[in-house]
């Protein structure tokens, strides 16, 4: 049963901050309040190393050092500049946010309900930007604070969690801090990726044990769960639609400007490449003009208008 009595709240939060002022790394974007370079390294942060974003952040504030360069950017530089993180409609959404928060004037909302109206802010983004940049008490939770929370209140959350999203944001509500929560939350994601990770969570040394709801069954579970035959088989990354969509990115990237025809695509992706693919092909290729990544144009009308025109793709 999640136990949320005083005792417990005041020891965890407790022995979680004096964990955290002792173990944080020193990264940049700890460094700032300024809500368009927190919301930079957010984005970059999902789904992409720390030590990975580390570079990209500087070189990406080097280049749109505020919200306004960001927005008036040509497109295509933005995904060019992207290269390498992966996710590019990441690059693109940001862009249709920093356009959104320049023509109410250049600043940012400081609330989570306003800044859930710009566009591509989700419900954890608009968490970290109004805690880390304006300092709220809000509570938020990603893959690391979602896993914390619940190994501390609820219990072990392998093979599957036992507590929904919601009910795991109703206490990290419930157990934040007041006048504190940059800290606090800092402090949560900082220990799930460096104490309390999803595999290897160091339970023995762990200054929380005492009050873990998991321990000690999750280090039994997580054996458990490990055992060869557990795992379900997953499709290997290069058959992937996001790994196609990335090369084809990649393609338009090398060829920015004139882009390149549709048939010229196919051969990049995939040596068995035929007629029959195309279908397969146009859908990746419209999918991606959807999202912001790439436009479709038809090449000039061919001198025998029986012909058809071909498509070119380019970035936009
Ligand atoms: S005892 Fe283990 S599972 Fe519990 S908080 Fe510590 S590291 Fe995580």
């Amino acid at each position: 049963m999640t136990d949320l009595s005083d005792d417990k709240i005041t020891s965890v939060r407790s022995g979680l901050l004096t964990w955290w002022h002792a173990n944080r790394r020193d990264l940049p974007w700890r460094h700032t309040r300024n809500p368009y370079r927190i919301m930079v390294s957010e984005i970059m942060l999902q789904q992409t190393q720390v030590d990975r974003v580390i570079p990209y952040f500087h070189a990406w504030l080097e280049r749109f050092p505020t919200v306004h360069e960001l927005a008036e950017a040509p497109t295509a530089e933005v995904i060019r500049m992207w290269k390498g993180l992966g996710y590019n409609r990441r690059a693109v959404n940001m862009q249709r946010t920093a356009q959104a928060v320049v023509q109410r004037g250049g600043e940012f909302p400081e609330t989570v309900e306003e800044l859930l109206k710009l566009p591509g802010i989700g419900p954890y983004t608009a968490g970290a930007i109004a805690c880390f940049a304006f300092e709220q008490d809000v509570a938020f939770i990603d893959t690391n604070m979602r896993r914390v929370i619940h190994r501390l209140f609820v219990g072990v959350d392998v093979p599957k969690p036992t507590a929904s999203d919601k009910e795991v944001l109703a206490i990290a509500q419930e157990v934040l801090p007041d006048g504190d929560a940059w800290n606090w939350n800092q402090g949560i994601m900082e220990f799930g990726a460096l104490h309390c990770t999803a595999r290897k969570p160091l339970c023995l040394i762990c200054p929380l044990q005492d009050e873990c709801a998991a321990f000690p069954e999750i280090q039994a579970a997580l054996a458990e769960n490990g055992k060869p035959g557990r795992k379900t088989k997953s499709v290997p990354f290069g058959q992937t639609t996001r790994y196609f969509r990335g090369r084809i990115v990649d393609a338009l990237r090398e060829h920015e400007g004139q882009g390149v025809a549709l048939a010229e695509i196919g051969p990049l992706l995939r040596a068995d490449f035929s007629d029959e693919h195309m279908t397969w092909l146009v859908e990746l290729v419209n999918g991606l003009e959807r999202d912001g990544l790439a436009v479709v144009a038809e090449d000039e009308a061919p001198y025998d208008a029986s012909e058809p025109a071909e498509m070119r793709i380019r970035l936009p």
